[in-house]
């Protein structure tokens, strides 16, 4: 059903009869009323659903509810439109004839546009088919346009990939990413905070900074130092991201530089776990440990977003100098995607276009939480040994378990080796199991290569470049000698 269906008879004078999809035009279906009779001649009782609908205050109510959201998002569309037309009665008046293509394109991809895909899009009807960790660059030129290229990633990956400001190349087109999208404001997803210790390096998260705060108090649950909410980030967790048609696409080369993967932090509070100790390590199993990616942009600066129109960019790192030009002021900026206060106007009338964020993920996971007896000398080169030595024993690929690091209460190192998978498969249950395995694994891989420090045989993964610097057998080694009970 297009949805030129829906637009009221009183609406349909200005729309030239050519625009409207075959057979449509005299077609007028009143959906917010159809709707609410059928619902309200519904007769049979649905008593298993009766809490949740006492849950918003009866079933009356949730009637009520609904309706009224239904409408909202048939306005939402009327709406579009209106400002369509009203957009391209402008030009006419102004003889700007060059910009009414575009228009009667706009309108014409509205009128088609699938009601039902959309009303799913606009959270109305649900998202069983968008996966809410599925991230997407949208590449169309406007909201109900088709598109032949899809391009999707898990949230963990897309806020490096999609970020504002990167590129991706798909069908030999170059894609770069303008900021959020979404098809009503409402659809900006809220930002949460974010704290990490500059001194151990623990991160905790938040909903918001009264939150953050209560939950860490004064000081640093780990290392004790002080916490300063002057300190506290903002994080966005994004639902999609949009192309930048005007980007200057090339920036003088034509593949786009490469985006580099933040690191994966353990977040959750591990009070009410019980660790066992085994061979010279303290292990526990947390189901549903929490975790945390993030992406601050180079130099650690953050993004600027436009909470009206969705516009971001990474913030210089070096503030360019004011310029004298009203439309050259920092601040003033080409909309990301249209809204009807635009009234064709190129630029977007809001002003906060310096609202700081980072672009975050947090996930839960199955967790194997590993605490050596005593601190290596090299952390990352111990856990990456384990997780080898781990990966080895289940027979799996080194890309189906992840890898994160922290400083635990005390002073200790923690590593922790969680399932990629969404939602865990449970591989680290099973790697809890054969521990013993997965230690002797351990000292293995490590004693029987023969390379200098370290290699691609032994410790070093694609996934893990940022320490590759560190990694140094040598270190697992002299941490299984360290230890009394075992020999080598
Ligand atoms: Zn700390
Ligand atoms: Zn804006
Ligand atoms: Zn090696």
């Amino acid at each position: 059903m297009p949805i030129a269906v829906v637009i009221p008879p009183d609406m349909r004078d200005p729309i030239p009869d050519a625009w409207w999809p075959k057979d449509v035009k005299q077609r007028f279906v009143n959906l917010t009323e159809s709707w609410t009779v059928a619902a309200s001649r519904e007769a049979v009782p649905h008593h298993h659903l009766d809490p949740l609908a006492n849950a918003v205050g009866g079933w009356e109510k949730a009637l009520q509810r609904a309706s009224e959201s239904l409408r909202e998002r048939i306005k939402e569309i009327t709406d579009d439109v209106q400002a369509l037309i009203k957009e391209g009665k402008e030009y006419e008046v102004q003889k700007a004839y060059t910009k009414l293509p575009a228009i009667e394109n706009h309108v014409r991809n509205l009128l088609k546009a699938d009601l039902i895909a959309i009303l799913a899009k606009r959270g109305f009807l649900p998202r069983y088919a968008f996966p809410l960790d599925v991230v997407e660059l949208v590449t169309k030129e406007d909201r109900y346009a088709e598109s032949d290229v899809e391009l999707s990633r898990d949230r963990g990956l897309a806020i490096a990939e999609y970020a504002p400001g990167a590129q991706v190349i798909a069908r030999k087109t170059l894609y770069t990413s303008g900021g959020l999208a979404f098809t009503s404001r409402r659809e900006i997803p809220a930002a949460e905070c974010f704290w990490r210790c500059t001194t151990c390096q623990l991160i905790r998260t938040a909903l918001n900074k009264t939150k953050l705060k209560e939950s860490l108090g004064d000081s640093c649950p780990v290392c004790g130092a002080r916490v300063l909410e002057a300190a506290f980030r903002r994080f966005i967790q994004p639902v999609a991201f949009r192309h930048d048609a005007d980007a200057k696409i090339s920036f003088g080369r034509n593949t786009p530089v490469r985006q580099r993967q933040g690191l994966t932090h353990f977040i959750d509070a591990l009070e009410d776990v019980k660790f066992d100790e085994l061979d010279g390590f303290r292990i526990a199993l947390k189901k549903n440990g929490r975790l945390f990616r993030y992406n601050c942009g180079s130099g650690n600066k953050g993004f600027r977003l436009c909470r009206l129109c969705g516009r971001s960019e990474p913030i210089p790192l070096v503030q360019p100098r004011r310029r004298a030009r009203q439309d050259q002021q920092p601040g003033v900026h080409r909309w990301l995607q249209y809204l009807p206060s635009f009234a064709g106007n190129a630029h977007c009338t809001a002003s906060y276009h310096d609202y700081a964020v980072a672009y975050g993920h947090v996930f839960e996971s199955f967790c194997l939480i590993v605490r050596p007896a005593f601190n290596s000398q090299s952390r990352e080169s111990l856990g990456y040994a384990l997780h080898r030595g781990l990966c080895h024993v289940l027979q799996i690929d080194l890309n189906e378990i992840g890898v994160s690091f922290r400083q635990a209460v005390g002073g200790g190192d923690e590593i922790i080796f969680y399932d990629r998978a969404p939602g865990g498969a449970g591989l680290v249950k099973e790697a809890h199991q054969r521990w013993r395995e997965v230690v002797s694994e351990t000292r293995r891989v490590v004693t029987d290569c023969d390379c200098e420090r370290a290699c691609y045989d032994c410790l070093k993964d694609f996934a893990n470049q940022t320490h590759h610097r560190a990694l140094n057998r040598h270190d697992v080694i002299a941490f299984f000698k360290g230890r009394p009970s075992v020999l080598l």
